[in-house]
């Protein structure tokens, strides 16, 4: 299997900012990769480093144990299929996909037949003579994509590939790349900032923060076992509460907040990340909080008075906020059928109880933010 991608130590400083810092990252053969992050967190210059269209300002990158550090692009085996596409507009399709085998001299019948070959892999088949002004926006991300898989690489880079079609193509396009990626057995280096597309299609999400690996885990790892508050917001479906560590037991902590007490489990690898008596966050899933109407205000572990601030719905479920104690907001997802066989109003006095394993303790955040 080729597609082994090993950065080390990478950084890239742009006049004076650094965005890119230090990042280690091993993606192994054939795996779906997705660099995950907001806006300016250093996704792009990480990929555009891998393709070798921008310089490296320090650090290491070997794909199969061949440092490329320095090989143009074309000579990388690498294909990066861009955000805007890029196609050649005075190009039909099958010219478009054939360019870098013609580029490469590849003979016209060679050239033509592994276009075609690739053009019915993205199933566009039937548009080799098209323009691309002539395809709308999701045939022309097909025709980048199958421009980018001629040249069959070991690691195939994607830019945000599916920003600019609908919510609806959208959906449809993950299910495309995720085939792609079963038949091709290439590895796919994908950069979003849609945590539920890096969820959808992903086997290694990499969760980047101001130019730093703040986690680097399986999609579902990510969501059950935030490492940071940082990728507990970003990843979504999380109450974030700080408070002081009360309590470690084997299993178990138990912290101090505005919100009373509040316990959990502590994960089964790896130690607590702080002591007693120490500031701590943690996170609590929405989706595993209860809702009790409540007459009597008795306040336990694990269970907070609050009223409702507003209700959304959300089509399979509902969105609840609640105001409690000093907490600005604490979301509730409730599914909907649960919801309406107690409805609640804004200003309804509730309580909100949940176990201890919809509670973990977070980390300090790697770029100290
Ligand atoms: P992302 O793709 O995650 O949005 P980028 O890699 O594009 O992030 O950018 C990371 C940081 O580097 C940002 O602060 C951005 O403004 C800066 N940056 C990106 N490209 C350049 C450039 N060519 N010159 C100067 N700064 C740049
Ligand atoms: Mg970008």
């Amino acid at each position: 299997m080729k597609g082994h991608v090993k950065l080390s130590g990478l950084t890239k400083a742009y006049a004076g900012v650094v965005a890119v810092d230090q990042i280690a990252l091993t993606v192994p053969s054939g795996t779906y990769c997705c660099l995950l992050g907001p806006s300016g967190c250093g996704k792009s210059s990480t990929l555009r480093m891998i393709a070798g269209h921008e310089a490296i300002t320090n650090g290491r990158i070997t794909i199969d144990d061949v440092d490329v550090g320095e090989l143009p692009p074309a000579h990388r085996p690498t294909a990066m299929m861009f955000q805007n596409y890029a196609l050649f507009p005075h190009l039909n399709c099958i010219d478009n996909v054939a360019f870098s085998l013609r580029m490469a001299k590849v003979a016209k019948a060679e050239r033509y037949e592994r276009a075609r070959r690739t053009l019915e892999l993205v199933q566009m088949g039937a548009y080799e003579s098209r323009m691309p002004s002539q395809l709308s926006g999701g045939q022309q991300q097909r025709i980048a994509l199958a421009r980018a898989l001629i040249t069959n690489p070991a690691v195939l880079l994607l830019d945000e590939p599916l920003s600019a079609l609908d919510p609806f193509l959208r959906i449809r396009m993950r299910g495309e790349l995720r085939r792609l990626h079963r038949e091709l057995g290439m590895t796919f280096i994908h950069v979003t900032h849609s945590q539920q597309e890096a969820m959808s299609v992903a086997d290694l999400v990499v969760v980047m923060n101001e130019g730093r690996i703040e986690q680097l885990d399986t999609p579902r790892q990510v969501f059950n076992h935030p490492k940071t508050s940082f990728v507990a917001r970003f990843v979504g479906g999380h109450n974030i509460v700080s408070g002081k560590l009360k309590a470690l037991h084997t299993d178990g902590f138990e912290l101090s907040s505005p919100l009373g007490t509040i316990a959990g489990v502590l994960p089964q690898d790896g130690s607590p990340p702080t002591h007693p008596g120490q500031p701590a966050e943690v996170a609590i899933r929405t989706d595993l909080i209860r809702l009790q109407h409540s007459e009597e205000h008795a306040e336990r572990v694990n269970r907070v008075p609050a009223v409702v601030s507003s209700v959304e719905y959300q089509g399979t479920s509902m969105a609840v906020e609640l105001a409690a104690k000093e907490m600005e907001e604490f979301s509730i997802i409730v599914p909907e059928d649960v919801f309406y066989r107690a409805p609640l109003q804004p200003g309804d006095q509730v309580a909100a109880c949940w176990e201890r394993a919809a509670v973990h303790l977070l980390q300090q955040s790697a770029s100290g933010a």
